[in-house]
């Protein structure tokens, strides 16, 4: 495995690559790798002659308010757990490398950011189109894999790679869980003992929404409110939404019906949760 800082390095080792015809599978990450981020390194190892992890916290994602200084990094622990699930190049440029001057052009997301966390996290999908848009140049993936726990982030990522034809397949990977059903997060080593404990609820309630549905509630309404209904007899933390919506186009439904996705976020003292499952209905 080698570890790559810098951006003309990268570019001279993949024109080597592409010169021999090899696929490249790429997953991009901001580190602090978990059962998660290997899933979709696993998934990329069986489907491509190389594997790129791209590892950058990205500071242009970040509002201003948001945890960008604080967010866990831990490269030397990353970079053994990528070499253990066989990744062929680790890019950990550092924010000069990818931004070494104020940018002049900036991608902006027009669709499918008006609900769940784009509501709240303004500028935080242009950032995320923006660093992907170079990152793709640079690494020229054949695919990219990305992690269903980010639902929106797929669809916007869909768009991207549509709108300005890059020709990537985009490989949706499941949501990885730990064993009481929460969301495996690079964020959830900041939940205090109760906070961790309660966090088992989010799925738990994504999975009576199903229920409901699955038992024939069509309402969108009532099946948001049931979800609402149990986390608030379960869990202390803030609810921030619990919104249900076609999938990938994100927009509002009167009828439970097609690929629907029903997505929650929950602020805790020190980390904010997001889940989401999606559901095929007939
Ligand atoms: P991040 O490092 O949080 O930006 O995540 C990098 C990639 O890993 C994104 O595509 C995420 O959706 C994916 N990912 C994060 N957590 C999980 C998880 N629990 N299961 C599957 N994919 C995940």
């Amino acid at each position: 495995m080698i570890v790559i800082k810098s951006k003309n390095e990268l570019q001279q080792t993949i024109q080597k690559w592409k010169k021999q015809n090899k696929s490249i599978g790429f997953v991009p990450t901001m580190g602090y790798l978990h059962e998660g981020h290997l899933t979709l390194i696993k998934n990329a190892r069986k489907e491509n002659d190389i594997v790129v992890l791209s590892i950058f916290v990205n500071p242009l994602q970040f509002g201003v308010n948001e945890d960008f200084g604080t967010y866990p990094r831990d490269l030397m622990r990353d970079l053994d757990l990528a070499k253990n699930v066989g990744v062929d190049v680790v890019f950990a440029p550092t924010t000069e490398e990818m931004y070494p001057n104020k940018p002049s052009v900036t991608v902006q997301v027009h669709s499918r950011i008006h609900v769940l966390c784009g509501k709240s996290r303004e500028g935080h999908f242009d950032g995320v189109a923006t660093i992907l848009t170079k990152l793709f140049h640079l690494v020229q993936p054949n695919r990219a894999y990305f992690g269903m726990k980010d639902a929106q982030q797929v669809a916007v990522v869909e768009g991207l790679i549509d709108d300005f034809h890059f020709p990537i397949e985009l490989v949706r990977v499941e949501t990885v869980r730990e064993e009481d059903g929460l969301a495996k997060s690079s964020r959830n080593v900041r939940l205090l003992p109760h906070e961790r404990e309660e966090a088992k609820y989010l799925y738990a309630s994504l999975l009576k929404a199903k229920q409901t549905i699955e038992k024939g509630e069509r309402n969108p309404k009532v099946v948001t409110k049931h979800v609402r209904d149990f986390l608030t007899e379960h869990i202390s933390g803030e609810i921030d939404y619990i919104e249900l919506y076609s999938y990938p186009e994100l927009e509002e439904v009167e009828t439970v019906t097609g690929e629907v996705i029903i997505a929650l976020a929950v602020k805790y003292s020190q980390a904010r949760l997001i889940d989401n499952i999606t559901i095929e209905v007939n």
